[in-house]
């Protein structure tokens, strides 16, 4: 794997609330293309991890680079233009507002910090994003809905529509926070899918991920997390097949 095929660089990060150690010297490498897992017990500092990504949380020490960019001093914001979007464990919606309304209004953000930042010549069209907002709806299996409230949908649809106002931003990367937390047998099939098509339109994916039948069915890669350290990484099968993590995790 050669540097330049590392989207993303999680070098040596620690992060502390207090005393209590949430991550610890934690590296990570991500390469194009691919879909990392990270996975580990409930409180091992996923979520901690990828809140540092997306610069929602400074780690006290390390730094994350994005595509040759460190993140240190990016807002959340300035983050998601570079082309990071992100599914949280608890989905944020508009819940007042239609699904088409929640897919569209990431991409006029999308579209309006574009034209501020890089003065752009053209930009996309309303009718363009009403479109593209369809096609991403339709993607996640919601288009016949489209003129629902988001506040009426149930919990796993909501994740679904979360998913759709990510990937209406064309994301060089998406991180996924337990995308298939709260959702049935049929939906979750149904959202791994889903992640196997855009995985096939080369996006490249982290995701944190509790469910080991979504870990193993997707992953290129697994990290595994304990009490804020990586104590493993590689491939899917050495992974699953190592002691430590055994112990750790999978006999939980
Ligand atoms: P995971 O996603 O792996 O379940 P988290 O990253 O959410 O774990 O949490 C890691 C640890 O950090 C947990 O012990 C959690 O209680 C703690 N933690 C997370 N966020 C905060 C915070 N904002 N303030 C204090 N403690 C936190
Ligand atoms: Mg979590």
């Amino acid at each position: 794997m050669s540097d330049k095929n590392i989207v993303l660089h999680v070098a040596d990060v620690s992060k502390r609330f207090g005393g209590l150690k949430a991550l610890t010297d934690v590296d990570l490498s991500v390469a194009e293309g691919t879909v990392h897992a990270i996975i580990g017990p409930n409180g091992a500092g996923k979520s901690t991890l990828l809140n540092v990504c997306i610069g929602r949380i400074r780690p006290d020490q390390g730094h994350v680079v994005f595509a040759g960019t460190t993140l240190d001093q990016q807002r959340p914001h300035e983050i998601n233009q570079l082309g990071v979007s992100r599914v949280f464990q608890t989905p944020e919606i508009f819940p007042d507002l239609s699904l088409l309304d929640n897919v569209m209004i990431p991409a006029f953000a999308k579209r309006d910090g574009a034209y501020r930042f890089h003065a752009l010549q053209s930009v996309e069209s309303e009718s363009e994003i009403r479109d593209s907002a369809e096609f991403h709806l339709g993607d996640v299996g919601l288009l016949e809905r489209r003129h629902q409230l988001a506040g009426s949908l149930s919990r796993g649809d909501k994740r679904r529509l979360e998913l759709a106002m990510c990937l209406i931003q064309k994301p060089k990367l998406l991180l996924l926070d337990e995308p298939t937390a709260g959702m049935s047998r049929h939906d979750t099939n149904m959202t791994i899918e889903l992640l196997k098509r855009i995985k096939a339109r080369g996006m490249t994916k982290v995701i944190i991920e509790h469910d080991m039948h979504v870990v193993f069915s997707l992953a290129d890669r697994v990290s595994v997390l304990a009490q804020g350290r990586i104590i493993a990484d590689g491939l899917p099968d050495e992974v699953r097949a190592n002691p430590k993590v055994k112990e750790a995790y999978l006999g939980e």
